[in-house]
């Protein structure tokens, strides 16, 4: 991939990861202020909070990865480089 095309993608994808985590932020927020509101048991909360994380987790390892070699980027949102082959992601 060409560096230019390779700067693209991550900004595709690290955009993309920060709109999901917001999302993820707010459908915890709503789960949790719903639970509250209508009187919901909390293992029903704990549940719905479950699949949301495991969905979060699931996606964030097929997204975060580098556009070069495709390796997971780890837990780190503001990188330069890819740790694993070096590739230059900004
Ligand atoms: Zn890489």
């Amino acid at each position: 991939m060409q560096d230019d095309a390779l700067k693209r993608e991550f900004r595709r994808r690290r955009s993309a990861q920060r709109k999901v985590q917001a999302l993820a932020l707010a459908a915890f927020l709503a789960a949790f202020l719903v639970s509250r509101w209508i009187g919901m048991g909390d293992g029903y909360l704990i549940f719905g909070i479950t699949v949301l994380a495991t969905g979060l987790l699931a996606w964030t390892m097929h997204n975060w990865r580098c556009p070069s070699c495709s390796r997971y980027l780890g837990s780190r949102i503001v990188i330069h480089r890819c740790p694993w082959c070096d590739a230059e992601l900004r």
